[in-house]
């Protein structure tokens, strides 16, 4: 029934036997820093490379400081401290996200609450946000508190689903009336802009992922985005084990983490920072490719990038007809040797997250019956 689909998506990906969904490139200075990480022995904590990488990232996104992390899931562990989420506190997110997002809180010992995303972006939508805080939310002392459980509601963690950016200067605006800390999951969305500016900096900390997956890859590894300097400081201090910086002494002044990426992930960090415009120009063509392919196929819908954005089409998606579709679509594209995967399991659908608080979550329920990420590495250079 897809022959047609399957064709055309081989033939953009050179005819391979086999077309991944999303693999790494290396084709700049990978192999000459990691050889320089070896010769010189700095491999772990120390290095020149670590603090290239984060100032490369903050000239690159425009944050005031960046600091590395070892993930994304940590990056985003360490963000909802830096902003004060504690035990019992709860944390609006979406349902449609990585489980990272989820993990990140409960680490804490917050509760995710599951607000549905917009159908235009498939990320946190700002009209479900506001119509559950006005239902459900009251401020005291100058804190907002949920009135059915009594907890209070410290942050909100949008995610910028599959890189495209999600209605942020409103949720940011929502968060400020609400007194709630804008905490931006941007694990996916390396690249991409609102209005302009890089996503994960519209609110106090903003997290990138750099795994082996996404858009440019470090191994494994992760970053924090700051445009409070002094925060984005605080944040490298907590994240190297809180050490006083002393010649010979060991003092530590708060329970730090080692959370920092090894010089030898950052080096490969450095040389595909590189080569980020090319890689980012080279998914759009694809993406545009695609668009213009599915705008005359019957009954799938290519997703374009919201109004006011800029996507790095991190992951391409199609949207099937109803399940049914999805279902014979992955069955299909998967038994041709064309990789494509559903949406992540919805997280209120989880054994863990099953108790979480969420409001009818309609948009997010349409995407995951409809969803399927389509092959969308970087084409450069592959024949
Ligand atoms: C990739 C990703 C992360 C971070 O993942 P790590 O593998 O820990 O770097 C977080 N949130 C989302 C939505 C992601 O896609």
């Amino acid at each position: 029934m897809y022959e047609k689909i399957i064709a055309f998506i081989r033939e953009l990906y050179g005819n391979k036997p086999f077309i991944p969904l999303s693999v790494p490139r290396f084709i700049g200075n990978e192999k000459k820093y990691l050889n320089e990480c070896i010769d010189t022995t700095f491999v772990s904590s120390v290095g020149n490379f670590v603090d290239r990488f984060e100032n490369d990232m903050a000239v690159y996104t425009g944050a005031k400081k960046a600091v590395v992390c070892v993930s994304g899931t940590n990056a985003l562990h360490m963000a909802l401290k830096l902003v004060g989420v504690e035990r019992d506190d709860e944390v609006l997110t979406q349902a449609l996200t990585f489980i990272a997002t989820c993990n990140a809180i409960s680490y804490i010992g917050a509760h995710p609450v599951f607000i549905d995303v917009d159908k235009s972006t498939m990320g946190l939508s700002p009209d479900a946000l506001k119509a559950w805080l006005v239902k459900n939310a009251e401020i005291r002392n100058g804190q907002c508190y949920n009135k059915n459980t009594g907890c209070r509601i410290k942050a909100c963690v949008p995610m910028h689903t599959f890189g495209h950016p999600v209605r942020i200067e409103e949720v940011a605006n929502i968060c400020k009336e609400f007194n709630i800390e804008l905490v931006e999951d941007a694990a996916e969305s390396i690249g991409s802009k609102y209005k302009g500016l890089h996503t994960g900096l519209f609110g106090k900390v903003g997290i990138l992922s750099f795994n082996g997956n996404k858009t440019i890859t470090t191994g494994g590894g992760g970053m924090l985005l700051f445009m409070d300097e002094k925060l984005g400081a605080l944040a490298k201090h907590l994240t190297t084990q809180a050490k006083v910086p002393h010649r010979w002494e060991f003092r530590h002044d708060y329970i730090g983490y080692n959370y920092r990426m090894p010089n030898i992930n950052a080096a490969l960090g450095c040389a595909q920072l590189e080569h980020i415009d090319e890689f980012i120009a080279d998914k759009r063509a694809t993406a545009a490719a695609y668009a213009e392919y599915f705008k005359n196929v019957d009954d799938i819908e290519f997703f374009i990038e919201p109004k006011n954005s800029f996507s790095n089409y991190w992951l391409n998606v199609v949207v099937l007809k109803d399940k049914e579709a999805q279902q014979q679509f992955l069955q299909e594209t998967n038994d041709n040797g064309v990789m494509t995967r559903p949406i992540w399991e919805l997280m209120n659908r989880l054994p863990m997250f099953e108790y979480c608080q969420h409001d009818s979550l309609a948009n997010t329920i349409w995407f995951a019956d409809r969803v399927v990420n389509i092959p969308s590495s970087v084409r450069m250079g592959i024949s």
